[in-house]
C-alpha cells in the first residue's frame, strides 16, 4: 500500500469519465476542484462523475472544493501585452467600459491602499515582476523588471505583503453553500490569515449541520505567522507553495514546508504539500530530476499527501504525471528504514489521549504486524494512528460514509464503512477481519493490532489488542 496520498486537480483534461477512471486506477486518493475556474454547474458534473467512478471501481476518492478566496487578478485583455524591461504599465481600480492601451483593470479596489511606491508586484507567482513607481487615486503605475507577456486574468501578489481583503469573499460564501449542498468531503479555504476565519466557517457549518472538513491553505505571510493557531483550528492543512513563495522570501519556503508538516503531524492534522511538484510535466513526458527529488523529500518528511495542480487539470500528460508521482512516492517509502521510522513514531505527541495510538504503533512495528485495524466513528482515532506513521498498513473502519471519505486524505490508510454496535465490540472485530480476508488483505497466521473501544462501567474506553488471524 502506498502510504502518501495523492491529490489531483481535475480540469479540462481530466473531468470526463474515461480520464477520471484512469486517474483513479493510477492511484488518485482525493480529487480537487478549483473554484477559481469554471462554474458550479460544471463542478457539479465533475462531482457526479467522481462518485460514479467510486461506485464502479470501489475506490474511496475524497472530494475537495478549493475556494477562489481574495485573489487579486488583472482584468481581461483584448490581446496579450508584450512587455519589455523598463516599459510602463498602469493598473487601475477604475471601472470603465474600455481601457486605453497600457492600462489594465484590477479586480480588487483595496489594491490602491495595499501597495506602496517601491513594492514589487509578482505576476503568476513571479513569472514576471513589476515595480510600483507612482500612485494616484485610482491608478498604480509600474515599470517592468523582467520582460514577459501579460495575458488575461493573471494572478498578482504584492511581494512580502498579504492583501487586506476578507479571507472569505461573497463568492466564497456562495461556493460554501454549494459545497454543503453537494456534501463534498473537504472545503479548502484560500489565503487563511489566522484561526478566527476558520472558527467563523466552522460555526457556519455547524449551523447548517454540515460535517465537511476545512482545509486551511497556508499561502501568505500572515498564515505563516499564525500557523499554530490555524493548524489547531483547521481539520487539515495545505502548504500552497505558489502564493507562499511570492509572499515570503523564496529561500524560506523549504523550511516553512518542513515546519508545517512537522507541526501538523504532532497535531494529528493531515497535511498536503502542493504546487509545482511536477510542473514541467505540464509540457514534458518526463519530470526533471529536481522534481523527483522534491517528491522524495516531501514523502520523507512524511507529509500525508502530495498534490498536482495544472499537471492533471490542464497539462499534456496527466496520466504519466500520476504514474510518476505514485512510483516515486512508493519507491521512497520502500527505502525508509525501520530504525528511522521508530525514531519518528516515538516522538511525543503532546496529546495524552494519542499515546494509546502511539502504543499500538510501537507494538505493530515491533512485531511487524500485517495490519493495524482501527475502529473510528468520527475518524479521530484513525488519524491518531496515522499520526504515528507506523510501518504496518492501517485499515480504518469508520462510522459512516462521510467519515470514510474524509479518511482518504490521511497517511497510510484504507478506510471502510462498517456500522458497529458499541455494545458488542467482538462482532465488529470479527466482521472487520472477515472483510479484510475477503479483500485478500489478511490470511490465516497474520498478526494484527486492533484499536477499538471497549465498554467500561460508564464510558467506553480505547483498547489495544493483539491477535493472530485464524482459519475461520
Ligand atoms: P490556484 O492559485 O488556486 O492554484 P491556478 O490558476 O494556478 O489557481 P490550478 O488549480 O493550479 O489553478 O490549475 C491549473 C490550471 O488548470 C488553471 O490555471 C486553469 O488553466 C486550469 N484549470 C483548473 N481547473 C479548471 C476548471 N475547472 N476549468 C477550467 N480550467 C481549469
Ligand atoms: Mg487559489
Ligand atoms: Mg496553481
Amino acid at each position: 500500500m502506498r502510504k502518501t496520498k495523492i491529490v489531483c486537480t481535475i480540469g479540462p483534461k481530466t473531468w470526463d469519465k474515461e480520464a477520471m477512471l484512469k486517474l483513479a486506477q493510477g492511484g488518485m486518493n482525493v480529487a480537487r476542484l478549483n473554484l477559481s475556474h469554471g462554474d458550479q454547474e460544471q463542478h457539479a458534473r465533475t462531482i457526479k462523475t467522481i462518485r460514479e467512478v467510486n461506485d464502479e471501481l470501489g475506490t474511496n476518492i475524497g472530494i475537495m472544493l478549493d475556494s477562489k478566496g481574495p485573489e487579486i487578478r488583472s482584468g481581461d485583455l483584448k490581446q496579450p501585452l508584450q512587455l519589455e524591461v523598463g516599459d510602463e504599465i498602469i493598473f487601475t481600480v477604475e471601472r470603465i467600459a474600455e481601457y486605453p492601451d497600457g492600462v489594465v483593470e484590477i479586480n480588487y479596489d483595496g489594491f490602491i491602499n495595499d501597495v506602496e511606491v517601491g513594492d514589487v508586484i509578482l505576476v503568476d507567482s513571479g513569472m514576471m515582476n513589476l515595480e510600483v513607481k507612482e500612485k494616484t487615486e485610482k491608478d498604480v503605475i509600474c515599470t517592468v523588471l523582467d520582460a514577459g507577456k501579460l495575458t488575461s486574468r493573471r494572478h498578482l501578489n504584492i511581494k512580502g505583503k498579504s492583501a487586506q481583503i476578507p479571507p472569505i469573499t461573497d463568492k466564497d460564501w456562495a461556493d460554501i453553500d454549494f459545497a454543503i449542498k453537494e456534501n463534498v468531503d473537504f472545503f479548502a479555504l484560500s489565503f487563511v490569515n489566522g484561526g478566527s476565519v476558520i472558527r467563523k466557517l466552522k460555526k457556519y457549518l455547524d449551523e447548517k449541520n454540515s460535517n465537511m472538513q476545512i482545509i486551511a491553505k497556508i499561502e501568505s505571510t500572515d498564515a505563516v505567522e499564525n500557523m499554530h493557531d490555524i493548524v489547531t483550528e483547521a481539520d487539515a492543512i495545505m502548504v500552497a507553495r505558489g502564493d507562499l513563495g511570492a509572499e515570503i522570501p523564496i529561500e524560506t519556503v523549504p523550511i516553512v514546508q518542513s515546519e508545517i508538516v512537522k507541526f501538523c503531524r504532532k497535531s494529528s492534522k493531515p497535511v498536503i504539500v502542493a504546487t509545482q511538484l511536477l510542473e514541467s510535466m505540464m509540457v514534458n513526458p518526463t519530470p526533471t530530476r529536481a522534481e523527483v527529488t522534491d517528491i522524495h523529500f516531501a514523502v520523507k518528511q512524511r507529509t500525508d499527501a502530495i498534490m498536482m495542480s495544472g499537471e492533471t487539470a490542464s497539462g499534456n500528460y496527466p496520466f504519466k504525471s500520476i504514474s510518476v508521482m505514485s512510483t516515486v512516492a512508493e519507491h521512497s517509502e520502500s527505502i525508509f528504514s525501520h530504525y528511522e521510522e521508530r525514531e519518528i513514531i516515538t516522538q511525543r505527541t503532546d496529546l495524552p489521549k494519542n499515546e494509546i495510538a502511539l502504543g499500538a504503533c510501537v507494538i505493530a512495528n515491533n512485531i511487524d504486524a500485517d495490519a493495524i485495524i482501527v475502529f473510528s466513528k468520527t475518524g479521530e482515532t484513525a488519524r491518531m494512528i496515522a499520526q504515528c506513521r507506523p510501518m504496518s498498513d492501517i485499515y480504518a473502519f469508520a462510522g459512516d460514509e462521510d467519515v470514510k471519505h474524509q479518511l482518504s486524505l490521511a497517511w497510510g490508510m484504507e478506510a471502510e464503512n462498517l456500522k458497529f454496535d458499541e455494545e458488542s465490540p467482538e462482532d465488529a472485530v470479527q466482521e472487520s477481519i472477515k472483510i479484510l480476508k475477503e479483500k485478500g488483505v489478511l490470511e490465516a497466521g497474520n498478526k494484527v493490532v486492533i484499536v477499538s473501544n471497549i465498554q467500561g462501567r460508564e464510558e467506553s474506553v480505547h483498547a489495544v489488542q493483539y491477535r493472530e488471524i485464524r482459519d475461520n
